[in-house]
């Protein structure tokens, strides 16, 4: 595996290491890697001649200084877990490398898509977001890149931009993975306590019970009982939406689409965030 800190070294390893036309699967993270991350890794070795995956914490997509600051940064195990994915090359900029000296946002507004949800509870969270993904997309020029349904409403947005600007990438989206328990798997999850981690299955109990009264009750009333549940076990609710799972708009009474549901609650002053796919075929 090639470890490499600058865009520029990337051309050059491509051109000198690999076979010239050999595909390229990339696999943007923030590090603190787990299994969760590893599906993506080795999904993008199965169907790539090379894999590259990146370690960068965003600091721009980060609306909170504290989260930033205490946010799991493990590089000696990420690398075990990406060797163990058979990934390629690993790369890990600096924040200079990837900035320069103006460490700023670009606007990405796409309505209901960047301005609910997530949008809504984390102002400018999105547009660090698409900021770095595209910049990273540039850097890497890869023919294919993994992101996963644990952030759906972020791979929303990215295929949204990949759209908008015709990008010479094929968004792959990949499933949520789960501990045994229904826990997401997440980086943050290891900032939880033994009791926060109890405390945190809620959220998928709550959207898996969701999930089987749709239709036997309204989605208003739907979403009343599920809000109550995570209120009840004393977690913060940041929201628990039932969406079309293409526009973001609030689903008013059941019919024949794709939906989700999505969630975001704190425990023990960890933000978490789940979500269920509720269309009919799922
Ligand atoms: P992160 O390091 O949290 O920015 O995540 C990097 C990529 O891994 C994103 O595309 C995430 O959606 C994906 N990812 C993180 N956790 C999971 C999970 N539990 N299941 C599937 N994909 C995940």
């Amino acid at each position: 595996m090639y470890l490499i800190t600058n865009q520029q070294d990337w051309p050059l390893l491509r051109a000198g290491v690999f076979p010239s036309g050999a595909t390229v699967g990339f696999v943007p993270t923030m590090g603190a890697l787990h299994d969760g991350h590893l599906t993506l890794i080795e999904r993008s070795v199965r169907e790539n001649d090379v894999t590259v995956c990146s370690i960068f914490v965003n600091p721009t997509q980060f609306n909170e200084a504290s989260d930033l600051a205490n946010y799991p940064r493990t590089l000696p195990s990420d690398m075990d877990l990406a060797e163990k994915g058979r990934c390629n090359v690993i790369f890990l900029p600096s924040v200079a490398e990837m900035y320069g000296t103006h460490v700023e946002s670009i606007v990405a507004d796409y309505g209901t898509l960047t301005n609910t949800l997530e949008g809504a509870h984390r102002p400018g969270h999105f547009d660090g977001m698409v900021t770095i993904v595209r910049k990273l997309l540039e850097a890497i020029s890869p023919n294919r890149a993994y992101f996963g349904e644990k952030d759906f409403q972020q791979l929303s947005i990215i295929k949204e931009l990949v759209n908008r600007e015709n990008l010479p990438v094929e968004i792959v989206p990949c499933d949520l993975i789960r501990e045994t328990s229904g826990l997401a798997m997440s980086s943050r999850n290891v900032r939880l306590g033994e009791q926060g981690r109890k405390t945190a299955l809620t959220l998928s109990a709550t959207l898996s019970a969701m999930r089987d009264g749709v239709l036997k009750d309204t989605p208003a009333a739907l979403k009343a009982w599920g809000t109550n549940q995570i209120v009840a076990a004393g977690l913060r609710l940041d929201y628990l939406e039932i969406v079309d799972a293409n526009t973001f708009e609030p689903i008013e009474k059941w019919e024949n689409r794709e939906m989700r549901i999505l969630v975001a609650a704190w425990v023990e002053g960890v933000r978490l965030i789940d979500n269920a796919d509720i269309s009919p075929k799922a």
